[in-house]
């Protein structure tokens, strides 16, 4: 429903786009995915490292946030949660086991504070065991767009590894890998390799995704969920 820099499937009412034009999409997708629009949860994002806990009882109205967090995550069976992205990391896990499901919004910031695994704590400490956890991270800036300067290079190859950081010939400015990062750090918080996977898709580069960066500021924003059955 929405239009200009907002075209077409834009799930944030806080980027300047029509509040009705947001309601309606968001209804349009939770109802595309089987879910009671109401029962799709998400969270006021500020680029920390809160991951709360969705209950049955905070479904509500169409797109109202929880709270101030960038994680969140449910076992209420029917219930979605999902993160709002234009670049950054959206970061889905599920245990099928202990059915808990979770949703993590990641830019650099999230990811250095290490946001993906304060989910997976949170998730171990409702009792599910890491080693059954699936994760996915979606469509974000990837490497071959994320250029970045100062200190940020030696901070992430300090924190994640050698690899995370990416040298391009002949330019000054180096490249980070944020989905590396993130795999990373899953795997320290002790998930199976075979269980974590990265799309590959570049919001900025790919023409068919919002992008924050491309798109300087004047954008719409994706929305990542995954229910609890
Ligand atoms: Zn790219």
């Amino acid at each position: 429903m929405s239009e200009g820099p907002f075209r077409s499937l834009n799930c944030a009412a806080t980027v300047g786009d029509r509040p009705e034009a947001v309601a309606e999409n968001l209804r349009r997708v939770a109802l595309a995915a089987g879910v009671s629009p109401g029962w799709l949860l998400t969270v006021s994002q500020v680029h920390g490292d809160v991951v709360l806990r969705a209950g049955a009882g905070e479904r509500g109205q169409v797109g109202r946030p929880l709270g101030e967090a960038d994680g969140l995550w449910t076992d209420a069976r029917g219930t979605a949660v999902g993160v709002r992205t234009a670049d950054c990391l959206p970061v889905l896990l599920e245990d099928p086991v202990g059915r808990r499901v979770a949703a993590v919004h990641a830019g650099w910031r999230g990811v250095i504070a290490d946001i993906a695994a304060r989910a997976v704590e949170a998730l171990k400490a409702a009792g599910s065991r890491p080693e059954d956890l699936r994760a996915v991270v979606g469509p974000c800036i990837q490497r071959c767009c994320f250029e970045v300067d100062g200190e940020l290079p030696e901070r992430f190859r300090a924190a994640f590894g050698e690899d995370v950081v990416v040298e391009v010939p002949g330019k000054e400015r180096r490249h980070l890998d944020l989905p590396r990062a993130v795999l990373r750090a899953l795997g320290r918080a002790g998930l199976d390799e075979a269980h974590v996977a990265a799309l590959p898709q570049c919001t900025m580069c790919d023409a068919r995704f919002f992008s924050h960066r491309r798109d300087r500021g004047l954008t719409g924003r994706h929305l990542s969920f995954i229910t609890c059955r």
